[in-house]
């Protein structure tokens, strides 16, 4: 048997780091063993999907060494990779799930469901589809279909019992059915969920080894029934630990850069990040904490990742990409990684333009520049109180900064300035007062280039990092203080 693994992102965002260390232990499992490791792309929600998100992803993995032998890009035998191309395919198995009575029609409306999740809530029961599409005779469901009102395929799931099944890592887990909820497998509008989706694709695929984070877990009694019902094999699966911030909770971007793209703008190196995604859960036989790619297949085994939630801390990534710059770079390969990461000809006629008038000798450059050459400025709470501005309005206005820099997607100078003036009019702010926190923010000064236009030539991943810092610095907000904000964000919008 080949080896067949995958990694299958939605393309709905940044490149995320968990993204290309799952795809890391997938590929190198598979190489290991002779097999091939492909990329697929699952843009089933097309709401969210956008191509944009998918090149990144395809970018950045490429970006930290990571390759495919099958892929939208590259092609191969099982394509196409791209799930949106692959409607067909799943209407037909959807089709056939519901001839052979394993799934069937539901024409609940939103508010009918709504209205039963309510009443199950009341009756203090947890929510969950209570079954009622199976409800229906024939006649009435050729009645609805034929009178064109609109239905989701669901799937069927056992009424008792329980799913067990083994997880290489794991070993045996029991999921009772009544858990299960009979998930919805084509949508309204004919697109299929995940669900169905990536089951129909694996099998297609001839993927042997599913190597998914843990966060999937609870969905594997689905696919296994799916699997069941159609009368094939399921893959192995593994669920492999989540990464977590340094205070154990899942990584999350408020309190870690999680965009490959922050890596890459910081000035990390690919293999150094590569060696960093490998130690989550996995270490060398003999313990060394840095090692290439080459040596991972060498030793790699997958029984020994270990469960416990594997931090990813930035200081430690630090000083193994010290290590890496130190140790494996000699002056000459030094100088052209640092080319070109910024010190390079295009990255300088990006910046001239917005320093060039204040420019009176060419010395001036160096002090003039260097928000554009570091990573997150140094700075205090000091730095940040503002004359006009009391703490807790400069702490607002960070924390709404950097949600509303989250949300834009057409990273330009004219579509920042029209946000955050619109931020400062809900906020009851001049524009002028919303940026005097900005500045210090993003380049630890009050005298910048102009900032819109900086932040366009920084980017949105050290952009957006550096409004983080800056909240953080002021001391990143609890629970209930963020809940507040949050709701006085969302009345803004
Ligand atoms: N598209 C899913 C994701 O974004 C893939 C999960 C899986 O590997 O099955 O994580």
């Amino acid at each position: 048997m080949t080896i067949r693994t995958r990694i299958a992102p939605s393309p709905t965002g940044d490149p995320h780091v968990g993204t290309a260390y799952i795809a890391l232990f997938n590929m190198v499992f598979a190489q290991q063993q002779g097999g091939q490791f492909l990329l697929r792309i699952e843009d089933t929600d097309q709401e969210r999907s956008t191509p944009e998100s998918e090149q990144a992803i395809l970018d950045s993995l490429k970006w930290l060494g990571l390759n495919w032998d099958e892929g939208p890009d590259v092609g191969g035998p099982y394509g196409p990779y791209r799930q949106s191309e692959r409607m067909d395919i799943y209407k037909k198995y959807a089709q056939q799930l519901l001839d052979d009575g394993h799934a069937f029609y539901c024409f609940a409306t939103p508010e009918e469901l709504d209205a039963m999740r309510e009443q199950q809530v009341a009756n203090g029961e947890s929510p969950k589809y209570d079954g009622r599409g199976l409800l229906l005779s024939d006649e009435e469901i050729q009645a609805k279909l034929d009178a064109g009102e609109p239905y989701v395929v669901r799937m069927k799931i056992p009424s008792e019992g329980s799913c067990k099944f083994n997880d290489m890592l794991r070993g045996e887990i029991e999921i009772d059915y009544a858990q299960v909820d009979m998930q919805v497998l084509l949508k309204a509008d004919g697109m299929p969920t995940y669900h169905l989706a990536n089951v129909v694709d694996d099998h297609l695929m001839e993927i042997t080894h599913v190597m998914r984070g843990e966060e999937w877990i609870n969905s594997a009694p689905k696919h296994i029934l799916l699997y069941e019902y159609f009368g094939w094999q399921a893959p192995v699966l593994c669920h492999l630990p989540l990464l977590r911030n340094p205070d154990k909770s899942k990584l999350s971007k408020r309190k870690n850069p999680t965009s490959i793209n922050f890596y890459q703008r910081m000035g990390y190196l690919p293999e150094a990040v590569l060696n960093y995604l490998a130690r989550m859960g996995w270490s060398m036989p003999n313990e060394e904490e840095k090692f290439s790619l080459d040596e991972m297949r060498a030793n790699f085994n997958i029984e020994k990742v270990s469960l416990g939630g594997p931090v990813f801390d930035v200081e430690k990534l630090d000083w193994l990409n010290g290590r890496w710059i130190r140790e494996d770079l000699s002056e000459d390969q030094l100088a052209e990684r640092i080319g070109s990461w910024a010190l390079n000809e295009n990255y300088l006629k990006a910046i001239l333009p917005l320093v060039s008038t204040r420019l009176e000798k060419l010395s001036d450059i160096g002090p003039l520049t260097q928000m554009f050459f570091m990573g997150l400025p140094n700075i205090s709470a000091e730095d940040l109180a503002m004359k006009k501005l009391d703490e807790d309005t400069v702490k607002k206005i960070l924390q709404f900064v950097a949600w509303r820099l989250d949300s834009i997607s057409d990273w330009r100078k004219e579509t920042l300035y029209s946000e955050l003036n619109t931020l400062a009019e809900g906020m009851d702010l001049k524009l002028r007062d919303l940026m005097q926190p900005l500045f210090i923010a993003m380049s630890g000064s009050t005298t910048t280039p102009p900032l819109f236009d900086a932040m366009v030539v920084l980017g949105p991943d050290l952009t957006r990092a550096r409004v983080r810092h800056a909240v953080n610095v002021l001391g990143a907000p609890g629970k209930k203080v963020l809940k507040k904000l949050e709701k006085a964000y969302r009345a803004l919008a």
